[in-house]
């Protein structure tokens, strides 16, 4: 009888030992790169043959649609998290915290890399607590060390690498032994967003960025192919919003509505903002704006259940976001550019892009829209981890992998 219970035990011993060598030997990696700004049609507005051949080898979605407000570091963090802005704290590129009276902007370098600002649980942080080890290219929040971790390999932001340099290095950190060799990486390119605010999303010069883009998507395939690793590999392609057309026309100016003395915080850039009233004048503020044409004012706790916005306090009293087309500057002298970003995440021209290829995804599939917090919970299945409690649902993006 104790014979057969020490063989029974040593084979449970020996079949966990294999079934987690297997694990470790058998996973996969995730890729992801953002292109900043890419809006879901520009592939539709030129030709785009390396974006084709992942929507054709692999799946794309319809559309990606951002969270609200659908700017660029709200949207890269709640990928890389799962929750919406109001739920990760990042709830523009530039707030206050009420709570701690400290401020948060993308130009700040300190604030960028201060890991308390940041709630919620990133996906490379998810990796690494749970022993895959990760690599980030610039992705937002990875300069900071959040809940304790940081990716194994990254880097402070600069502008200065070029693309092809990035090309390079994710390929290096691909062809590292396997004992270090990161698992998920998360990279990021900043256009075609820079040309679309410059030249407006119709642009020629937008539409030469994304041909530009493509063939250096085709640079990374190639080199990726050619990799040992290269079947195992799960590619995402996709980004942080759209971007609509404004103009210089259609412009509210704060101050010819609200005088400084009724404010004590307007934190935001065209074309939202979040506004601390001084004691007494948050209904004035909010009277002001909600019969303005061109803009839409809520106090805090009214933002519609759909944007999922306003509960944070870091949203301070007053949330304000352009309509459509629409811009809202500080001062009269204040420029638009042609192109802009942060309405209303159910404006089409804010939705982005979805693309993906690899072991783990369904052939030449095309997804109805799904949400970015989806992202999140879609990457935890590939690379079997547990998943942090997210607003992102497996179910919405289950679709899109082989059963
Ligand atoms: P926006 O269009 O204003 O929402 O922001 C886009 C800008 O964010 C891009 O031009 C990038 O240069 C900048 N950006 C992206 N990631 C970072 C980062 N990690 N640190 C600082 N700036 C960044
Ligand atoms: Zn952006
Ligand atoms: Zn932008």
């Amino acid at each position: 009888m104790r014979n057969l219970l020490y063989i029974l035990l040593l084979s449970i011993i020996l079949f966990t030992g294999c079934n987690q060598q297997e694990k470790k030997q058998t996973l996969p990696y995730v890729v992801m790169l953002s292109m900043d700004g890419f809006r879901w049609d520009y592939t539709d507005m030129v030709e785009t043959p390396n974006f084709d051949k992942i929507a054709s080898k692999g799946v794309k979605a319809r559309t990606l649609k951002p969270s609200f407000p659908t700017k660029t570091f709200p949207n890269h963090y709640s990928i890389a998290t799962g929750l919406y802005p109001d739920h990760h704290g990042i709830v523009l590129n530039s707030f206050y915290d009420p709570e701690t009276n400290r401020h948060y902007a993308i130009s700040d370098r300190e604030a960028v890399e201060d890991g308390s600002f940041y709630g919620g649980e990133p996906i490379w942080v998810t990796a690494e607590k749970q022993g895959v080890l990760s690599g980030s290219y610039f992705w937002v929040g990875s300069e900071a060390e959040i809940a304790g971790y940081r990716p194994t390999y990254w880097k402070k932001y600069d502008n200065g690498f070029s693309y092809s340099q990035r090309i390079d290095s994710v390929i290096a950190w691909l062809q590292k032994p396997e004992t270090i060799r990161p698992h998920l990486i998360l990279w990021y390119f900043d256009e075609p967003d820079h040309s679309g605010h410059k030249y407006g999303p119709g642009s020629m010069e937008i539409m030469r960025k994304v041909e530009q883009l493509d063939s250096l998507l085709g640079v990374f395939l190639n080199k990726l192919e050619k990799l040992p690793v290269a079947n195992e590999v799960n590619v995402i392609v996709t980004s942080d919003h759209g971007m609509g057309p404004v103009s210089n026309d259609r412009k509210v100016v704060l101050s010819d509505h609200i005088p400084t003395e009724w404010t004590e915080e307007v934190q935001g850039y065209n074309p939202n903002f979040c506004i601390k009233a001084k004691d007494g004048f948050e209904d004035y503020i909010y009277e002001a704006l909600v019969y303005t044409e061109g803009v839409t004012a809520w106090k805090s706790e009214e933002v519609p259940e759909r944007l999922h916005y306003g509960t944070n306090p870091r949203t301070l009293d007053i949330v304000v976001v352009a309509d459509s087309a629409w811009s809202v500057v500080l001062d009269p002298d204040q420029r638009v550019g042609k192109g802009a970003h942060g309405f209303d995440n159910d404006n089409i021209d804010m939705h982005t892009i979805f693309f993906a290829y690899g072991p783990a995804f369904k052939v030449d599939y095309v997804s109805p829209t799904f949400e970015n917090v989806d992202i999140y919970p879609l990457i935890c299945e590939i690379l079997n981890l547990d998943p942090a409690p997210v607003d992102g649902t497996l179910e919405h993006v289950k679709g899109l992998l082989k059963e």
